[in-house]
């Protein structure tokens, strides 16, 4: 079963001689319950396929379709609906509210749309992140690392049907980020997430059952259950 599923995907930004062809023709199918990495060197359109597939950005050409839906084409306010209801999103800045408990930051989107959280989920979701002990503590009381699988929670807590993860490890150090992968994997393994993870980092990627290769805004290879080394 197909979570999100990009068929000859373009985008090009702006026109004539100026126009940059960022993305040439691009299919891609993403399982559910897989998590995918997207690689690729500076400038190969990684986080521009991200934006697409997450309905950020509209595409210049071809299909998006999230689940049975298809994205291409739907005007902002249902892109914005359908970004709140189905997509979690996940930044290299971890964007938690200071003044909120790591609880309370991870609840929000909930609170935001008025839904109550389905409690074995939510449950779930914390035993999994791992912070039992730190869930009244405030962003600046907590590591990168630890601020990270909070921000982490708070997108997987309304049970999104993809998470897009940005750079999640952009900017942590190397243990940091490990906790960080090593959460998203099991909320693959044990929650059965579907994760979508732009990186450049090899052992990054690592985590991820499958690897998509980008170059000049076409895939050109792909790798399944990856190590560090094969990625690179
Ligand atoms: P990556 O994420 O792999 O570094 P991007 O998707 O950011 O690649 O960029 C792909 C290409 O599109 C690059 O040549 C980049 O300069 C160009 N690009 C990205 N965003 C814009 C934009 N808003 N306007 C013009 N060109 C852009
Ligand atoms: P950068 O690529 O500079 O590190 P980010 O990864 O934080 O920036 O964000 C990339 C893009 O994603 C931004 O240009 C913005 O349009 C979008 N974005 C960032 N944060 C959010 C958010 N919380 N909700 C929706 N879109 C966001």
């Amino acid at each position: 079963e197909t979570a999100v599923q990009a068929s000859d995907v373009t985008k090009v930004y702006g026109s004539g001689d100026a126009a940059v062809h960022a993305l040439r023709g691009v299919s891609v199918g993403f399982a559910r319950g897989a998590f995918t990495a997207i690689m690729g060197p500076s400038g190969s359109g990684k986080s521009t396929l991200m934006h697409c597939l997450a309905g950020l950005d509209t595409v210049s050409g071809g299909r998006v379709t999230l689940g049975d839906t298809e994205i291409t084409g739907l005007d902002d306010r249902r892109l914005t609906l359908l970004r709140r209801e189905r997509v979690g999103f996940v930044f290299q800045a971890f964007n938690l509210l200071p003044t909120l408990t790591a609880e309370q930051n991870i609840l929000l989107p909930l609170k935001l749309a008025g839904r109550a959280p389905d409690p074995r989920w939510r449950d779930h979701v914390i035993e999994t992140v791992g912070l039992r002990d730190r869930l009244g503590h405030r962003p600046s009381e907590l590591s990168g690392g630890q601020q990270q699988r909070v921000a982490c929670a708070r997108a997987l807590v309304s049970r999104p049907e993809v998470i897009f993860a940005d750079e999640p490890t952009g900017n942590l150090d190397s243990r940091s980020g490990a906790e960080v992968l090593g959460f998203l994997r099991s909320s693959v393994r044990e929650l059965g997430q579907t994760i979508i993870m732009v990186t450049h980092d090899p052992v990054a990627a690592s985590y991820a059952d499958r690897v998509v290769f980008l170059r000049d805004g076409l895939t050109v290879a792909e790798l399944r259950d990856p190590t560090p080394e094969t990625v690179l």
